[in-house]
This record gives structure tokens, sequence and C-alpha cells, in this order.
């Protein structure tokens, strides 16, 4: 069932000492909304981060992972791995992961593979640049890279999934994507999967939305019908920020 989410990607920020400040300030802050809240820490305070947040309703989730179960690719970490240490949650296909690491459709569909096939919830990241916003291709680019990678899934498959619509020009930009060109978007995206495996999966899949959204225009984007809550990367970095955020339901 669609479920408002809010998390929040700490990319390559924090380590041990500032995870444990940003969690202390996290834990003193209120939740007046009904969204499912999500934090996703650097590998190194993975570990750190949930253990400290066990009691809390913060869960504690990956920014990526590898596709393999194991074996000779120094500085991956595998799916098994996270399970090991309680991550249930992934996040994959950010645009900085098919930037920077060449993580391409096939790359991203194997690694949802490996996911799923460890019973693991995944927030599946998409979105165009601003070069094919530009020039109207937004939808073809959208439709391509969630076909991609996972039009090779059964309709069941999609209960763990969440989608996130970051397009790339709005990531750390500042330059947000207007309320209304979101909810075209996530309009189009349900379209997209009804089209494919019919309006149940279409209808439920809880799709968030993601690029410079802070507390003062979290609420409206979130009050468009298509969009579930947000991938928040900046202002995920303050806990009175992102709470904001997180209670603007
Ligand atoms: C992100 O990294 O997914 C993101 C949306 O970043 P920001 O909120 O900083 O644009």
């Amino acid at each position: 069932m669609r479920q408002n989410i809010v998390a929040g990607n700490w990319k390559m920020n924090n380590d041990l000492a500032q995870t444990e400040t940003l969690i202390t300030a996290l834990k003193e802050q209120q939740h007046t909304s009904n969204a499912e809240v999500m934090i996703a820490p650097p590998f190194t305070n993975l570990w750190n981060a949930f253990e400290a947040l066990r009691q809390s309703d913060i869960e504690v989730i990956a920014q990526n992972m590898h596709f393999a179960e194991n074996g000779a690719y120094t500085g991956e970490i595998s799916a098994g791995m996270l399970k090991s240490i309680g991550i249930q949650t992934v996040i994959l296909g950010h645009s900085e992961r098919r930037a920077y690491f060449n993580e391409e459709d096939a790359i991203l569909a194997k690694k949802v593979d490996a996911a799923l096939a460890n019973d693991m919830r995944i927030i599946f990241c998409f979105g165009e640049e601003l070069a094919d916003r530009k020039s109207g291709n937004e939808e073809a680019v959208v439709e391509r890279q969630i076909r991609k990678a996972l039009f090779h899934l059964e309709s069941i498959a999609f209960k763990n999934i969440v989608l996130a619509y970051e397009p790339v020009w709005a990531i750390g930009t500042g330059e947000t994507a207007s309320p209304e060109q979101a909810q075209d978007m996530h309009q189009f995206i349900r379209k997209t999967l009804s089209n494919k495996y019919g309006n149940g999966v279409g209808d439920n899949m809880s799709i968030l939305y993601g690029g410079s959204v802070k507390p003062s225009n979290a609420k409206e984007i979130f009050s468009k019908p298509d969009v579930d809550g947000g991938l928040i990367g900046g202002a995920a970095l303050n806990a009175e920020d992102f709470y904001a955020i997180v209670n603007a339901f």
C-alpha cells in the first residue's frame, strides 16, 4: 500500500562523532506526521546508527550495495552483509551512483534482483538530466530507466519497492522541480506502471520526490496527490530541517 515516507540520504557526510551528534538531535525531534522516517548514513556508521536508533521509529537504511553475494569485489558491500547487521532497506540507482560510478540500467537490474533475493526493500532512484527536460524528453528517459531496471520483475516484487523520482538538475542545486512538475511526472510514473502491471501496482506504489526539498517547499510538494514523500539530501543533515520536512504532510 502507498505510504508517506521521508528518507534522508546523508551521502558521504558525517564521521562517527558527527553521526552520534546528529542522531542525538534527531531523537529530540517531535514526529507529528504519519510519514515513515529513514536515514541513510555512510557504511562506516550504519551499525552505530542502527544500534542507536533500535528503539526509535527511524529506520536506518543503506545508500548502496553490490549485486554479488560475496567475492573479489574490493571495496564493496553485499545485501547479505547489510542484512546481517539488521539493515532492511537500500537506496539503488541514485544519480550520483549513475554519474560517478557508471551504474547503468543493466547493473541496477542486477542490484535490484540481489536486494529482492535477500528480502530487502528498495528505494529505486531515477530521473532525467537538464538536457532531457530542455528537449522535452523527460518522460521517455524516466520510462526507459524504470523499464530497463525493473520491468523484468513479477508484479509481486513491487511490494518491496519504493520509487524516488529525482530530476538530476534539482539535486543539490537549490533548484526544485515545481510541485506541478513533480505531480505530472509522478502521475506519468503511475501510468507507466499501470500499463505494464495493472492499476494494482500503479496505484499502490509509493513514489517519492527528491531534489532540493527544504522545510520551505516540502508542504506544497507533498500536498500533490501522486507525491508520497521525499528523498532528502542536504536538508537531512540538520535535525530540525529534516523533521520540518518529515512533519510537512
Ligand atoms: C539526493 O541526494 O537524493 C537529494 C535529493 O539531494 P538534495 O536534497 O540535496 O537535492
